[in-house]
């Protein structure tokens, strides 16, 4: 046991940390399917069940076959006979024991399913906070709660008297087969036959009920085993997962952008939806230039940006940049020269200058302190408490909207990429913030490729070239005044900006 505690405590370490970079490697679109609180709990739970009952197992495996093998062989040597008719009852048994495990796993498997659930609808009661007061949605959210705990209690209940009639089970069939074994050895010695000695028929009996206590370890270690592989199941659907975005076998480097990114041809659609998000897209976006997309809500501007920065793969069509597809391109080297700043700032529960810094090694505070004056933040930064060092809690729950996008953009500044995408950075905002940022994201914009998308169409006419996007497909493109000569999709999206 003392050898076995680092074994189990390091297995469990092992398969925690691999799935923890599974998780960071894993394509953005397993996270639409999945449910948060669930990918928790498999990396809580479900490894602490194997820890619990496969290792706990493993013990008895080594243990009490080897017990096993030695009393059999005795029983064996003292009479052939008699243990060929115990073998002969012996698959009874392990065929009950086995149903017993089956269905273990099965409720177990569930149970692991709705503990999962239960921590979605915790995470997401702790995210909806505001929501749940502000709509005194308490009643609703409780009743979801509370019913889905019953339903785990109510299995688990099943599943720890499904647990605890594996001992008394194989107990039972024990005594079974003593009772068989007594009778039929009895028979062989009081008959005429002689082939077993009265002393070794004790001797028989005598070891064979310490035959029991093993296997009835062991029949309880296979079913425990089987709990444990229902959280392994759930544990290799994120192991397993395929990376569906990821680098081919010698990717090619990528060292910046140097003409232009060609989309040729594409069309996408969610996996699980048969409908194309996006059709038959051609575009050119030259270095150095502002693109800018522009459509109705749910045209699919969002898509096209993920898509440019290969959060997907295009169903059909491809991405060229600088000639090179995409696909062929080491995604790492690739993002590393882009820059994203979307609508919804993702900040840490980390300092403000870690926020800014983020995942970047060996940055100066000098390098920070600037970008953050490029992106209209050292002032507020100045104005907090402990400046650079301040907290900003949970998703950066202590700054205002406008801050945190400022603060988004400082880091977007300090990457320095060569290519930036923008997905209506500014529309969460009010308009006194919006002219702060609007004002940091012109200077970020200076001198590299942008991809913009705003909802306020006031913020890209300067772009040079204007895409209208309808329903997934591009129905105009040009400047601002060449679109509005044409008096169609775009002068109507302008017209009802205007009159806001
Ligand atoms: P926009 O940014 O122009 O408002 P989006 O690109 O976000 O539009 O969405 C385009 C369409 O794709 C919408 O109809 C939306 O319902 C759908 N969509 C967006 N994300 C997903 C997703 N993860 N799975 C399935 N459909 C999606
Ligand atoms: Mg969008």
């Amino acid at each position: 046991m003392y050898y076995l505690s680092p074994v189990r405590n390091n297995i469990v370490r092992d398969i925690r940390n691999k799935m923890f970079l599974k998780i960071l490697f894993l394509p953005v679109s397993f996270f639409t399917e999945e449910k948060k609180g669930d990918l928790m709990s498999r990396i809580t739970n479900d490894v602490q069940e194997i820890e619990w009952s496969v290792m706990q197992s493993l013990e008895a495996l080594f243990r009490e076959p080897l017990n096993i093998l030695v009393f059999v062989v005795t029983l064996f040597w003292i009479s052939p006979q008699l243990t060929i008719f115990v073998f002969v009852l012996l698959p009874v048994t392990g065929f009950v024991i086995s149903r017993i495990g089956k269905s273990l796993r099965k409720s177990s498997g569930k149970s692991k399913e709705l503990l999962g659930e239960i921590l979605s609808v915790t995470e997401e009661a702790l995210n909806g906070q505001r929501v749940i007061k502000s709509f005194n949605a308490q009643a609703y959210i409780e009743s979801k709660f509370k019913s889905l705990n019953e339903e785990f209690t109510k299995l688990m209940i099943k599943v720890y008297r499904k647990t605890d009639l594996t001992g008394p089970s194989s107990e039972v069939f024990g005594v079974f087969v003593l009772v068989c074994v007594m009778l039929y050895g009895g028979s062989l010695v009081i008959g005429d036959t002689g082939t077993l000695k009265a002393s070794s028929f004790i001797t028989y009996i005598a070891l064979f009920s310490q035959l029991i206590p093993p296997i009835k370890a062991l029949s309880t270690a296979l079913n425990n085993a089987q709990k444990g592989v229902a959280s392994a199941d759930r544990i290799y659907k994120i192991l397993d997962a395929e990376e569906s975005v990821s680098n081919i076998e010698n990717a090619l480097a990528f060292n910046g952008l140097n003409d232009k990114i060609e989309i040729k041809n594409l069309f996408f659609s969610y996996i699980n939806s048969n409908e194309f998000v996006l059709r038959n897209i051609n575009l050119n976006i030259p270095k150095g230039k502002i693109t800018a997309l522009v459509g109705h809500s749910g045209s699919g501007k969002s898509t096209l940006a993920d898509l440019i920065s290969r959060f997907y793969d295009p169903t059909i069509g491809d991405i060229f940049i600088d000639g090179i597809n995409l696909r062929d391109l080491n995604i790492y080297d690739y993002r590393r020269h882009l820059g994203v700043v979307a609508q919804e700032s993702i900040l840490f529960n980390d300092s403000i200058s870690a926020n800014i810094a983020f995942g970047m090694p060996n940055v100066s505070l000098d390098d920070i302190i600037n970008s953050a004056k490029i992106a209209n933040a050292h002032e507020f930064i100045m104005q907090t408490a402990e400046g650079y060092d301040t907290y900003i809690g949970d998703k950066g729950s202590k700054l205002s909207g406008g801050q945190r996008q400022r603060l988004s953009i400082a880091r977007a500044v300090l990457r320095n990429p060569n290519l930036l995408i923008l997905d209506e950075a500014t529309s969460a905002l009010d308009s006194e913030s919006e002219k702060l940022v609007q004002d940091a994201l012109l200077k970020l914009m200076k001198g590299r490729t942008s991809v913009v998308i705003a909802h306020r169409l006031t913020t890209i006419m300067n772009a040079d070239n204007i895409v209208v996007l309808h329903e997934g497909e591009i129905v105009e493109s040009g400047t601002h005044e060449e679109l509005l000569k044409l008096n169609g999709h775009y002068s109507k999206l302008f017209n009802m900006q205007a009159f806001l």
